[in-house]
């Protein structure tokens, strides 16, 4: 900014505001910058100019005072730069316009109360559709699901919405609402039709699969710190649609079939610790509410509450926990689980009681103390010999050639660590029978055609004082989604405009391929070293951290505190994260003693033994019975290849995969400030807008970037054909046969029509349209 004039508008800098705005004024003794009071009681000291460029960026005058309003894409704004997006997003968020879009982008803003943008009226306007009428689309969570239901029902194609943001921003609320729309817009008739609407009852397909949101929550959410119903794993969920009988704008939505949920990572250490604040799985505290009330469905599982070593007893609600074990319940019955819900209870029951068995040292071996009273409840809830649960946990069994079985005694660690795997996987057990029963409940079959919707809710980047396997991983996945939303705007973008012979200066595109590579790249990225420390027999955390520094150290993206030993730090796309690296490893492994798992294969509980039939297919074993023998050894040199990120990559894979053959929409929920409130202080007229965190997620979602290229393109487009179709009228009398003999000709409207191209050609050239033309931006490019 070289020069300026008195009445200039300015944005300047702030650590508080981020940007102020200001004008330029001169009082007789050089420019000054007068800075808008924030209230009444201000009066900010107008500053000197120049200030340094970095400093500055200019205002424009279509955003004064509520200016803003006016933008429901932000990619129409003039001048748009990170002052104006936060600015923007202030404005209509104070008017709860919580919703704007950039380009194809969603921004939504979690206003942390409930607004009146969802009800039937919403839903149904965006639902009925103006059948020829191209509206602007709104900004809305509903504008956006009815764009990808088009899809399917014009096109059959399917569509992935990728809703993105940090903990408390909002996804799941989002999904839940992208959700409620596909299922309750489907079938639902175009306005043009000319009928009127009658109210329509849910099918039971459509009540399944969003009753399949309360049961996830149960038993996969837990109140944290950042957000009171935090989802504490990742998850996809797929809704599929029967193919309609005619595909168009004009014939009605396709009918909801079923749905698809996968689930990734949950964060099963929270059963056996949580951190100050925050409490274990929802469904928990609801069956000590129920058992407290005199829940008849858990009798004898002896649910006393705050006397349980793995939870946080300051914890409960029970008013609303209770509550929410009736939705809880009803969930269950929903999909047909009621007969399996005392049977669901007792495991976590057993869970629970698992938490209070202490041991008693002596010399290097323990025992189970106070057996008789702890241990033979978690014996019988789980249905096995209480002597070989007991032996199980405090003693290890190994194959020694010649010699047979041996037996040895663990030190108390050793056995307390396996108790608490015990407790972590039969959760995880548990969690995933009730994914499969959900699924297949409301599934699809295999047969099911390609007419899907999914809505990815993972987990946003995070940053913690001290950051593990569970950060690693999820830092990993939101740099692949990252990738992912680069490679859909900016790549996406140069690559139309270079077929179509169009110049447009390519900006600079953001690219993380680099740090992927530093995370998965083989041999020597972070995560597959990570994997052979693992499989390699004396590998410890410590080693893989010294080689992760020795082959990296100061190459790109990874750095490293000689200070602060077995730490390292990688510069993610969204900033710099240290990983400690002690619990890595184990952390990793995953590991459940093999004595343990043999221990409950043999329950007389036939429920409870099938859970763990499972834990032998995901280490690839061959069922063999008793201890010994080649079985053992098998399961053994498998189990070795098994590592949480190794799978989770895999799924990862596997998902991305699937999503690049959808057309994807993009959702990006913003935290409006970090107290999750509705408004300021003390003043409930003010919704709460903390605009420096507020930009922080602005700039690292990629949101600034993708503005820059999207404003910098050309917003409409045509195929050649659609053109002619839409603009022949506008042809003088001369041309008209001939731009109906190019149309006959080109039968696809979706593709490139060289008669097409000619007559667009001769219809641009008319002089009235020249003269309509002129001034404004457009291009014709080879197909476009
Ligand atoms: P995330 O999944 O991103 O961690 P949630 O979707 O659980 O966040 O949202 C956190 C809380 O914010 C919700 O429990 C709800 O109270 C509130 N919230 C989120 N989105 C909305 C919305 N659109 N309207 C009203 N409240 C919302
Ligand atoms: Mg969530």
């Amino acid at each position: 900014m070289a020069s300026f004039e008195v009445e200039d508008l300015l944005w300047v800098s702030c650590p508080h505001r981020v940007w102020r705005p200001g004008r330029v004024i001169d009082e007789g003794e050089g420019l000054l910058l007068q800075l808008e009071p924030e209230d009444e009681e201000e009066e900010p000291a107008p500053l000197p100019l120049p200030l340094p460029p970095k400093r500055l960026l200019r205002r424009n005058v279509v955003l004064l005072g509520e200016g803003a309003l006016r933008y429901d894409n932000l990619t129409e704004v003039p001048e748009l730069h990170e002052a104006a997006v936060l600015h923007a997003l202030d404005v209509r968020f104070a008017h709860q316009q919580i919703y704007t879009l950039t380009g194809p982008v969603l921004l939504a803003v979690n206003p942390f109360r409930s607004l009146p943008l969802y009800g039937q009226d919403a839903l149904r306007s965006f639902a009925a559709r103006q059948v020829g009428v191209a509206a602007a689309p709104k900004p809305h969570v509903f504008g956006i699901a009815a764009k990808a239901l088009e899809g399917i029902r014009e096109r059959y194609e399917s569509q992935t919405v990728l809703i993105s943001g940090e903990s408390g921003a909002g996804k799941t609320e989002t999904t839940k609402f992208v959700m409620q729309f596909l299922a309750l817009a489907s079938a639902e008739r175009p306005a043009a039709s000319g009928r009127k609407e009658s109210k329509r009852t849910m099918s039971r397909v459509e009540r399944q699969v969003l009753g399949s949101n309360p049961l996830l929550e149960a038993f996969g959410n837990a109140q944290t710190l950042r957000n009171d119903n935090s989802s504490r794993f990742g998850k996809y969920i797929e809704l599929h649609f029967a193919r309609p009988a005619q595909l168009g704008d004009d014939v009605p939505n396709p009918k909801l079939s079923g749905a698809r949920i996968r689930t990734y990572l949950l964060e099963k250490v929270r059963v056996i610790r949580q951190s100050e604040g925050e409490r274990s799985f929802h469904v928990f505290y609801q069956a000590l509410a129920a058992a407290a009330n005199g829940g008849d469905q858990l009798e004898g599982f002896q649910f006393p509450p705050d006397s349980f070593k793995y939870l946080r007893h300051d914890q409960a609600k029970a008013a609303e926990d209770l509550q929410q074990y009736e939705a809880t319940l009803s969930a269950m019955s929903a999909i047909g689980l009621s007969h399996e819900v005392p049977k669901i209870f007792r495991v976590l029951a057993a869970i629970l009681h698992m938490g209070n068995l202490s041991f008693n040292v002596s010399g290097e071996s323990c025992q189970v103390a106070g057996e008789g009273n702890t241990l033979a409840l978690i014996a019988e809830l789980l249905a096995v010999p209480s002597k070989d649960l007991a032996a199980a946990l405090t003693t290890r069994t190994r194959q020694v050639p010649g010699e047979g079985v041996i037996r040895s005694p663990q030190n108390l660690e050793k056995s307390a660590a396996c108790r608490d795997a015990l407790a972590r996987h039969l959760y995880h057990a548990i969690f995933k029978y009730i994914v499969e029963r959900s699924n297949s409940s409301i599934g699809v079959g295999k047969e099911s055609g390609e007419g899907f919707c999914g809505v990815l809710d993972i987990f946003g980047f995070e940053f913690f004082k001290e950051n593990s396997l569970e950060q690693l991983c999820i830092n990993y996945t939101n740099e692949l989604l990252q990738q992912f939303f680069n490679v859909f705007i900016f790549e996406h973008e140069t690559a139309l405009y270079k077929e179509e012979g169009i110049e447009w200066e390519a900006q600079d595109f953001p690219d993380n391929a680099d740090i992927l590579e530093l995370l998965h790249g083989k041999p020597n990225g972070v995560l597959p070293m990570l994997e052979e420390e693992c499989f390699h027999v004396g590998g410890t955390a410590e080693a893989w951290c010294n080689k992760l520094v020795r082959l990296h150290e100061g190459k790109g993206h990874f750095s490293h505190d000689r200070l602060k030993k077995g730490t390292f730090i990688i510069s993610h796309f969204a900033g710099p994260v240290t990983y400690l690296c002690t619990e890595f490893l184990e952390k990793n492994k995953d590991e459940l003693s093999a004595d343990l798992v043999q221990c409950l294969k043999d329950s007389d509980d036939a429920f409870v033994r099938e859970r763990f039939e499972e834990h032998d297919r995901v280490f690839g074993t061959s069922q063999s019975g008793k201890l010994g023998g080649d079985g053992r050894n098998q399961r053994v040199m498998k189990a070795q290849r098994y590592s949480v990120s190794g799978e989770f990559r895999q799924q990862l894979q596997e998902l991305l995969q699937q999503i690049e053959r959808t057309e994807p929409h993009f959702i990006r929920c913003i935290k409006p400030n970090p107290k999750n409130q509705a408004f300021v202080d003390g003043d409930s007229s003010k919704p709460f807008f903390h605009r420096p965190s507020v930009a922080e997620q602005l700039s690292y979602q990629g949101v600034l970037a993708a503005i820059k290229v999207a404003r910098a393109g050309f917003p409409v487009r045509f195929w050649h054909v659609e053109f002619l179709r839409e603009f022949r009228c506008l042809a003088p009398v001369e041309l008209r046969t001939a731009l109906e003999a190019a149309l006959k000709e080109s039968t696809d409207e979706l593709a490139p029509s060289e008669a097409a191209t000619k007559s667009v050609k001769a219809l641009l050239a008319c002089p009235e349209i020249q003269a309509a033309l002129s001034g404004k931006r457009w291009a014709l490019g080879h197909t476009r």
